[in-house]
């Protein structure tokens, strides 16, 4: 099943609360394949996009697909590493690789799913994204009051969001796909970013525990193969 971005989508933020379409955060894992190894327990079901949404920057080529599942290894490698995936079909999905050789035996850092909780997508204005651009990516610079102001507005705390080949803070993103079958298999290539969610979503839920909020899991894919690559980074 070939997953791939939508050139141009402009950014959209998460925004809880009932929607027309049946996109979720949280929810026990439902896809077969979401536990990687025997004996083990299941990666995280973080977003569930329904692809009827045309604000979804992702879309599934010449297949039928009706939810696109963002499953991320929480409770693998302290907090989860890296994981790869490819979407097999609706209601499976296969781990191509998972940065940690089994499960923390720990609880970490608090359960084992997080409360399912409806999100509609709203676009991000131009001038709010610029704001956040700037307070993240220019930072020799003082913010000025009208960016404080917009970020403010947007809750960018607590901003999660999806778009066509968003930027990563804290590190490069150049992966080798672990899918033996992409011609890229071999390769570093750049992933083409699509998701980030934040490490406190909303008020009361903190995906890596208190210390944890400026942690952030991204999601990517290979332009070749369409394998879901995550990972998290601090910033
Ligand atoms: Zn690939």
């Amino acid at each position: 099943m070939l997953i791939k971005p939508k050139s141009g989508a402009p950014p959209v933020q998460l925004r809880f609360g009932a929607c027309k379409f049946r996109h979720e955060f949280g929810g026990p894992a439902i896809h077969e394949g979401a536990i990687p190894f025997p004996n083990s327990v299941a990666m995280h079901r973080m977003l569930t996009l329904d692809l009827a949404d045309e604000a979804v920057p992702i879309y599934a080529e010449n297949c039928q697909l009706s939810f696109l599942p963002l499953y991320y290894p929480l409770r693998f490698g302290f907090g989860g590493g890296e994981a790869q995936y490819r979407i097999v079909s609706e209601h499976r999905i296969e781990v191509l690789h998972i940065g940690a050789n089994s499960h923390d035996e720990e609880s970490y850092p608090h359960m084992d799913m997080f409360p399912r909780r409806p999100f509609q997508l709203q676009a991000i204005p131009y001038k709010h994204f610029r704001a956040l651009l700037m307070s993240e990516q220019g930072r020799s610079f003082t913010l000025s009051t009208e960016d404080r102001e917009l970020l403010r507005e947007l809750d960018a705390g607590r901003l999660s969001f999806l778009g066509d080949g968003l930027l990563t803070l804290g590190g490069d993103t150049a992966w080798q796909c672990k899918n033996q079958t992409c011609p890229w298999s071999d390769q570093y290539v750049s992933l083409h970013i699509f998701a980030r969610i934040a490490g406190s979503p909303y008020a009361g839920l903190e995906i890596f525990g208190q210390h944890g909020s400026d942690v952030q899991i991204y999601f990517g894919l290979c332009q070749m193969c369409g394998t879901i690559v995550t990972f998290n980074r601090c910033t």
